[in-house]
């Protein structure tokens, strides 16, 4: 599986918004985009005016990168997303949220995406009781989300668990977290995404 070699404070400088890729030094004032929130690099502060192209290609990158996904798997989704009713730009963003890597992120197991796809190859995930270690898995109405029993005691996880009321958990989601579950109660409306994304110029990208 390919992954990112750039710093990931780098990528959110580069993408001109918080990616959120460090848990909670996020949040502080210790965070890289608070502190220079121009591009990486010697032209970094430099102005251009960007083409349209460069505008749909920097989202398209902003919401792959967001999501740790590499090119072949983003543009899969965004095939899948034409596939379904309704408007492709929300259906891809919809289908990325289902992911469970996603899911564990937005229930507060991990810090990041990264750190919750750690967490479901590694097995420490169960989906309605069995055992699931794909973090693409797509998550349905009903189902439960829970970290293993022998898995509980970790310390990176009840950090990430103490901390998570920070970012807040979507409404399509219930978190028991007494007893490290989550729910799945809907799916997930375009509303939850409150990232400032546009996602239509993914669309336009890749319709030309
Ligand atoms: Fe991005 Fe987090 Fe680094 Fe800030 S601290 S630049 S939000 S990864």
């Amino acid at each position: 599986m390919g992954r990112y070699i750039e710093s990931v404070c780098k990528m959110c400088r580069r993408e001109g918004m918080k990616l959120f890729f460090k848990g909670n030094r996020c949040y502080t004032d210790k965070c890289a985009f608070e502190r220079r929130s121009y591009a990486p690099g010697q032209h970094g502060q430099g102005r251009s005016k960007a083409t349209a192209y460069a505008t749909q290609l920097r989202e398209k990158q902003r919401v792959k990168r967001m999501y740790g996904l590499m090119e072949r798997q983003f543009h899969g989704y965004f095939k899948k997303a034409e596939r379904l009713k309704g408007v492709t730009g929300e259906n891809l963003l919809l289908l990325l949220e289902r992911r469970l890597d996603n899911v564990t992120y937005r229930l507060g197991f991990a810090d990041s995406r990264s750190d919750a796809r750690q967490l479901v190859m590694h097995r420490h995930l169960l989906v309605d009781g069995k055992n699931v270690n794909i973090p693409s898995y797509l998550v349905k109405p009903g189902e439960t989300v829970e970290i293993k029993e022998k898995s509980k005691n970790k310390a990176r996880l009840n950090t990430a668990l103490e901390t998570v009321e920070r970012r807040g958990i979507p409404q399509w989601l219930e978190l028991d977290k007494a007893h490290y579950k989550g729910a799945i109660k809907a799916l997930p409306r375009r509303e939850d995404i409150t990232m400032p994304i546009q996602e239509q110029l993914i669309v336009e990208l890749y319709s030309k």
